[in-house]
């Protein structure tokens, strides 16, 4: 059986008129939560998160880590219930982090969720790991390395989330698998710690003191000596059972599964720890490692699909004007010798080729030599109307530029008449 030592320690800090930190230090369940909006709101939100996954994790007994993504989301609707129905409440949200145990293919699990900056460390053997991803807008833009970690430090900026509890009635929860082994730490804390004591300060705090108890009150005492600006909470808690786990197990990586937000949902809130909505912070589009990057991939995707579309269409209707002057408009040209009017455009658009629609009975030998080049090319029509109208015009330009007929010479006398379908023009001899 999995047994923890823990120890927890919370504090207002040196400049905050109130405490809007919460945390649950619990056998089993381990939750800090960073609450913020006025009147009160941050602290409402922090305690009303906590409080109800509490509640469900010790009403459903062993938990599984999906049932804990639950209780997270249904944290966040009581939240936004709760400012529903209280207008002083509006605005109101929480981070919140938390370890707990749970069961995983009939062994002992700790599943970590995440929402918001709050995070959970792992000290293990002597080294101080990060283990959540922070949801504010200076983390990723670290992530993307559009800040160095030391520009992020001190990003006036770094008060704003990209994701907390109580904005949305839907959340994206991170949420992690890892197994227990005996000797690991774990530190729970609000950003009123890291945010004034530096990792390597806390490695070595939390290296030196063997008492959960008492490591988390030291942090939480260094980061009131770093300026205690904000609220400090912290949650230590050691492996002390693991089911013998690490007797005989090399060191391996303790995390078995990570799962981010988008797999189970999903809106982004973006809020400044003041509470605000926060209307005109920098644009974050994640590289796809953060929950908020996949979910602006979906949109992104959407993006892709409707300019897609609108290309295929396009496309669609270019296609339809080729097609149709390929086969509803004629032109009046050459085959061979003959003048034909043809359906299709000269030469053929694509693989619609010109066929011919009538043959005029008009050869080029026939036609004055100013409307042979005109021909060759291929006269265009809109209509077979306009191409027989042509037609017809050619026809009488033969009439016309023919030479005027020759006067018959007279046949010779005594000649019989040969039959003829021309009049005669002079009388027959001796008539
Ligand atoms: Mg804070």
């Amino acid at each position: 059986m999995t047994a923890f030592a823990w120890g927890a320690a919370t504090d207002t800090g040196r400049l905050r008129e109130g405490n809007e930190d919460f945390l649950l230090a619990a056998d089993g369940l381990f939750v800090v939560a960073d609450g913020m909006g006025g009147h009160h709101g941050g602290e409402v939100a922090s305690h009303v998160a906590v409080e109800t996954l509490g509640d469900l994790v010790e009403d459903n007994g062993r938990l599984t880590t999906d049932a804990l993504v639950d209780a997270v989301q249904k944290a966040n609707d009581a939240l936004v219930g709760r400012a529903d129905d209280d207008p002083e409440l509006k605005g109101m949200g929480t981070t919140l982090c938390a370890l707990a145990l749970v069961e995983a293919d009939d062994r002992d699990v700790l599943a970590v969720v995440n929402v918001g900056d709050s995070r959970l460390y792992l000290l293990k053997e002597g080294e101080l790991e990060q283990i959540t991803e922070d949801h504010s807008l200076v983390a990723t833009l670290e992530r993307q390395g559009r800040l160095t970690q030391a520009e992020a430090a001190v990003h006036p900026q770094r008060n704003i989330l990209t994701r907390a509890l109580g904005i949305d009635s839907k959340v994206m929860v991170d949420s992690w698998e890892i197994l227990p082994f005996v000797g690991d730490r774990y530190l729970v804390c609000s950003d009123g710690l890291f945010n004034e004591v530096d990792d390597d300060r806390i490695a070595a705090t939390l290296r030196r003191l063997a008492d959960p108890g008492e490591a988390a009150r030291e942090l939480v005492r260094l980061a009131n000596e770093g300026g205690g600006r904000d609220n400090i909470s912290v949650v230590v808690v050691d492996i002390v059972d693991d089911e013998g786990r690490a007797e005989g197990t090399a060191n391996t990586d303790r995390i078995v599964s990570t799962v981010h937000g988008p797999d189970r949902v999903l809106a982004t809130a973006r809020v400044s720890k003041d509470g605000r909505q926060d209307p005109g912070s920098t644009d974050v589009s994640e590289n796809g490692e953060s929950p908020t990057g996949r979910k602006r991939r979906n949109a992104l995707t959407w993006r892709v699909v409707l300019f897609l579309f609108a290309v295929v269409a396009v496309a669609g209707v270019a296609l339809g004007a080729i097609v149709y002057s390929g086969t509803n408009t004629y032109y009046v040209g050459f085959e061979g010798e003959e003048v034909v009017i043809f359906r299709g455009q000269p030469g053929g658009v694509l693989w619609i080729d010109p066929s011919p629609e009538e043959r005029t009975g008009l050869f080029r030998d026939d036609l004055p030599e100013r409307v042979l080049s005109d021909l060759e090319e291929g006269r265009e029509f809109s209509n077979l109307n306009g191409a027989g109208e042509f037609v017809d015009n050619l026809r009488e330009q033969v009439v016309d530029d023919e030479p005027a007929p020759a006067e018959p010479e007279a046949a010779p006398p005594g000649d019989p008449v040969a039959p003829t379908t021309t009049a005669p023009t002079s009388p027959p001899p001796g008539g």
